[in-house]
């Protein structure tokens, strides 16, 4: 068998394995008590508008994973955390939007993802049956041929052949095969107009789109625009998504700092943006209030970013800020303020402008060492911690931009 058909095969389980998985995905979610617990509230009005924008995207996996975090997070783990008890008002908001609009449209993806993934499994076996029976035929024709002392044919072999070699099958039933790998391909809700003939939508299923919030006014999906969903691309697979940076981000960055910058003064802003097609792209960033010094940055009236984010429905995706006489890395303090951002997106980044170098810094905790050791780090201020193994390193899920132009929303005045 070739390759790719391989590949399928592992990617094939029985419905209600996949299902479990998926599930599984959806509970993934910590809650560290040392992490100021108004941080998962924003954490979670984040994780919703990304779960919308999947929805409405048609990618119904990722969409069903968010909205089963969410749920996990505030039905469940939020709990744990010291300070709930202080957090009343917020909490009786979510619960009723949990239980008005989260678990009936949850339980409606659910539902259509069980569909999805039973029709695929039946699908999959009716080709891997058309298969075994085609070669059949063909042993059987071999053989007749043997039999009757004829010389087989080459052009069936060769044929053959071609479609073990390449990674591109052209019989139908192996068309058929490709879509099994790629579950997330598939318009749904208002693409309908834009559907294959395949017949792989189950018409007449609500996904709950129509419905939910901040949603109404977006354009319908342009099927022709989409890519390919795959594998790669969900958060099943859990690899960082790409983050698209503005090219002129860091020289716009400087522009605004300037003045701090010539009296040997920190800037820092927020880094925000959206979610499309699985990727994310910074497209603002958010200069707040702030208090700097030589070596560090605080900022003040935080509320005021998160209502600016709130009215332009914007996900945060890490921090910027200067060094006015000293390299590009990542002080001790910085870690620590990094690793609020890191916990709660995978993907933030951290930017870090070194004027008096001409040097910029990407960067992020790394995943399976830094963002714990960090996160379990208790000391505050400026403190060394062991370097080896790394705590940082440059962010390879970044990719710049030179087309797109950065926004600024500047709160200091
Ligand atoms: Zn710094
Ligand atoms: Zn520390």
């Amino acid at each position: 068998m070739s390759k790719s058909v391989n590949n399928m095969n592992m990617a094939i389980v029985e419905p209600a394995e996949r299902m479990k998985y998926l599930s599984h995905c959806g509970t993934v979610i910590e809650v560290d008590k040392n992490m100021a617990v108004t941080r998962y509230y924003r954490s979670g009005t984040e994780m919703l508008r990304m779960a919308n924008v999947y929805l409405n995207e048609g990618n119904h996996e990722n969409a069903f994973i968010l909205y089963m975090r969410y749920m996990t997070l505030f039905i469940e783990k939020i709990r744990q955390h010291p300070d709930y008890n202080s957090v009343k008002a917020e909490v009786k908001a979510i619960n009723k939007t949990i239980k008005e609009e989260i678990m009936p449209t949850t339980e409606k993806l659910r539902n259509k993802l069980l569909t999805q993934y039973q029709r695929e499994y039946e699908q999959f076996l009716a080709s891997k049956e058309a298969e075994r029976v085609r070669e059949q035929r063909e042993r059987e024709a071999k053989q007749r041929a043997a039999a009757a002392g004829v010389v087989p044919s080459l052009i069936p072999a060769n044929l053959h052949v071609q479609m073990d070699a390449n990674n591109q099958p052209t019989a139908p039933e192996l068309g058929l095969l490709d879509q099994v790998v790629y579950p997330n391909d598939f318009p749904t809700g208002t693409n309908r107009s834009h559907l294959p003939s395949s017949g792989l939508l189950l018409p007449g299923v609500d996904t709950g789109a129509d419905r939910s919030p901040n949603t109404s006014s977006k354009p319908a999906f342009d099927r022709g625009q989409k890519p390919q969903y795959n594998r790669t691309d969900s958060l099943l697979a859990g690899s960082l998504r790409t983050v698209n940076v503005p090219a002129d981000t860091m020289d716009v960055f400087l522009q605004l700092a300037h003045a701090n910058t010539s009296k040997n003064i920190e800037t820092c802003g927020v880094l925000a943006g959206h979610l499309a097609r699985n990727e994310l792209s910074i497209t603002h960033i958010i200069t707040p209030q702030q208090q700097g010094t030589p070596d560090s940055c605080n900022t003040m009236h935080e509320e005021q970013i998160f209502d600016v984010q709130d009215q332009m429905q914007l996900i945060t995706l890490g921090w910027i800020h200067t060094h006015p006489t000293q390299t590009a890395f990542l002080s001790s303090v910085d870690l620590h303020t990094h690793c609020s951002y890191q916990m709660m997106m995978p993907e933030a980044i951290a930017i870090v402008c070194a004027p008096k170098y001409n040097a910029n810094g990407f960067f992020i905790l790394t995943p399976h060492y830094g963002l714990d050791y960090i996160a379990q780090c208790r000391q505050t201020g400026f403190h060394p911690h062991p370097n080896d193994p790394p705590l940082f390193m440059d962010a390879a899920h970044i990719k710049m931009d030179s087309h797109a132009k950065i926004k600024v929303i500047d709160l200091r005045r």
